[in-house]
Parts: C-alpha cells; structure tokens; sequence
C-alpha cells in the first residue's frame, strides 16, 4: 500500500493495532478481510476481548519468503503455514471471500468458497464499525493467451500453499514419465524442460531451489535422466532482480549462467517445456478493483501513513 495524505480518512477507517487496543474501540466490530501477512499479523497480535471477525479464502496464514522451499520439498508445508481460527482475538471465523462492501451501510457481502456441485455458493452479509481490507493482490498474467487457461495443469503460480504442493507433484510426475520406457527422447526433453517467467526475487529463488532439487536430489534417483533437464528463466526486460542493487543482480545472473541453469533476457527463441511456473507480476484482487475509493495508477489502495 503507499501512502497518502489526511482526506483518505473520510473514505475508511483502517485502524492499526494501537488504536484497536484502545478502551474506546473495546466492543467494536472489527473485520479483517484476508490472512495474509497484513492481516494474520494485525490478527495475532490484537487482544484476545477484541470482537473480531476475519474473513479469508483459505484457513491460514503462509510465511511466503519460504514457499518456494516447499515447491521442491526442502521443507514441509506444515512448516511454514499457521492456522488462524485457533488465534486467541478470533471471535468468528469465516472461511470465505468478500465480494463487494457498503460503505454506507458498513457491511460485506460474502461468498463461500466450496464447490457445490448441484447448488450456487451460499452468500452472507457481515456487519463491520472497523474493516481492515487487507486482500493483498494476485498473480497477473498480463492477459497472456493460455496462461490462465492452463494454470493447474502445466502452467503453475506460486502464491499460495496449494500452488507449492502442486508444483512438487508436477515435478516429480515429469521425472517418473520421462523414466518410462515408452518415454521417447524427444518427449523426455519436453517434460524435463522447467521454464520459469520472471525475473523477480520470487523466480530467482524458486530457480535456486529447483536447481539445488535437481542436482542433488533427482540427480540420485534419476542419473539417466539429467542430461535431457533443462531450467529456463524468461524474463522481459534486460536484468534479472529488477529493483535490487546492480552488484546484486549483475551476481545473480553470473550465477545462474555458469549453472545448468540457462538465464534467457528477451532473446525471442521458442521454448517447449513440461513445466512453467508463471511469476512475471501482481494486480489487485477484484475486490479492490471493484471499491469505489482511492487508488494508486496500478489499482491499489491509497492510504494514510502507518497504512490508517
Ligand atoms: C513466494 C513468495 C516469496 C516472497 N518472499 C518475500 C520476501 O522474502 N520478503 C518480502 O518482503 N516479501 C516477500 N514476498 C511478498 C510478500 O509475501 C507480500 O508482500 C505480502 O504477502 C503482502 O501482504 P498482504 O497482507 O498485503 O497480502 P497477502 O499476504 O497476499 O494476503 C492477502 C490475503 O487476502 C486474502 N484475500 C484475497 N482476496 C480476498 C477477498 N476477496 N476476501 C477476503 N480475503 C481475500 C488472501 O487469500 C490472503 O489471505 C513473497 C511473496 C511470495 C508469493
């Protein structure tokens, strides 16, 4: 979120944890929508009398900085994810997405997340005096033809816990096919080419990772196999970690050039791959698109210095 000056005040009320613990607020119906690091930390560390509702698609808090070490397997999922019902502030729970607020008449509507098969999501209304709309923002795919279409099934994020868990299936899924003897050697070169979109932080560390997984790991359980493997990260403008320092990035690139690994800067060549992990950039959730308030030029929400 960014900062902005007094005016925003007039369009919401986003109150720190200070303010929540004030006698004046005790009793307050305070909604948080989202547990992710904003969220889950405001949660956690609010008084446990506070009347407050949190309202989150999924049912934990991720530490995200160590999800790509999940994707591989270096760690378990467990690890790094912590349940927010069990928090000792959490009066109500509800495991579901917000999908528009008044304002006026300061209520949610929400919508349940659960695939029912025969009826629609169920939808309720959650009355709020303080709402913390904390929704973060979601993978873009820049309308890219096919990424969404394919995400899931050989296109991956990496945001979420779910996506994790799906690229470790996918990957070991790609060496058992390829270690099949029906498995041509053109095909085993497909499945085992990783292509990975970005540049950024989250990119670079998930390509250490699965190149760490590769040559220690699946290098052991599938020696025939590495020399058809091939990493690839694409990334659209000329250098890797964009807004880090140079040494950093020119250290990065060198890197990842004398790997395996193979570093490509707009090089326009065609890739084939068995696996591509999409991380090329964020954009608002459509909730925040659809709230009529103030907004940065990208679409996120404008706020007061200490995010009031
Ligand atoms: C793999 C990875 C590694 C990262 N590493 C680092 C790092 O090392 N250092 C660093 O500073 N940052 C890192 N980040 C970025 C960091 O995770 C984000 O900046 C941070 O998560 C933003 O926090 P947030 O609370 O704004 O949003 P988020 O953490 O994205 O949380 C948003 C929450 O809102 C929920 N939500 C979405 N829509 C709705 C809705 N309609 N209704 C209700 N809830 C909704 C989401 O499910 C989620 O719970 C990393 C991110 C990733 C994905």
């Amino acid at each position: 979120m960014h900062s902005c000056q007094p005016p925003l005040h007039n369009y919401y009320r986003l109150l720190g944890s200070q303010r929540f613990t004030s006698s004046g607020d005790k009793g307050k119906r305070i909604v948080v929508l989202g547990t992710g690091w904003g969220g889950f930390n405001l949660a956690q560390n609010l008084p446990t009398d506070t009347n407050l509702s949190v309202i989150p698609p999924s049912n934990h808090f991720v530490f995200t900085p160590l999800l790509p070490s999940t994707a591989v397997g270096t760690l378990e999922f467990r690890a790094i994810q912590e349940c927010v019902r069990s928090l000792p502030s959490v009066s109500n729970f509800y495991q579901a997405k917000a999908i528009s607020i008044d304002f006026e008449e300061k209520t949610i509507l929400c919508r349940d997340i659960w695939d029912h098969t025969d009826a629609k999501p169920s939808t309720f209304t959650v009355p709020y005096d303080s709402l913390v709309p904390s929704m973060g923002v979601k993978t873009n795919t820049f309308s890219t033809p096919n990424v969404s279409s394919r995400e899931g099934k050989e296109v991956f994020f990496l945001k979420h816990l779910h996506h994790a868990r799906s690229i470790r299936n996918r990957t070991l899924e790609m060496f058992e096919i390829a270690a099949l003897p029906s498995t041509s050697d053109g095909e085993k070169r497909r499945l085992l080419s990783f292509v990975i979109v970005g540049g950024g932080p989250k990119s670079c560390e998930y390509a250490s990772e699965l190149h760490d997984f590769l040559t220690r790991d699946l290098a052991t359980l599938y020696p025939d196999l590495l020399p058809y493997v091939r990493v690839t990260l694409v990334e659209a403008s000329n250098h890797l970690l964009g807004p880090f320092e140079s040494s950093l990035r020119s250290y990065v690139l060198g890197l990842f050039k004398s790997r395996a690994s193979k570093a490509i800067l707009s090089s326009g060549e065609s890739l084939e791959f068995g696996t591509m992990i999409w991380s090329a950039g964020l954009k608002p959730v459509r909730l925040t698109d659809a709230l009529s308030i103030p907004k940065t030029p990208a679409g996120r929400i404008l706020t007061l210095s200490q995010l009031l």
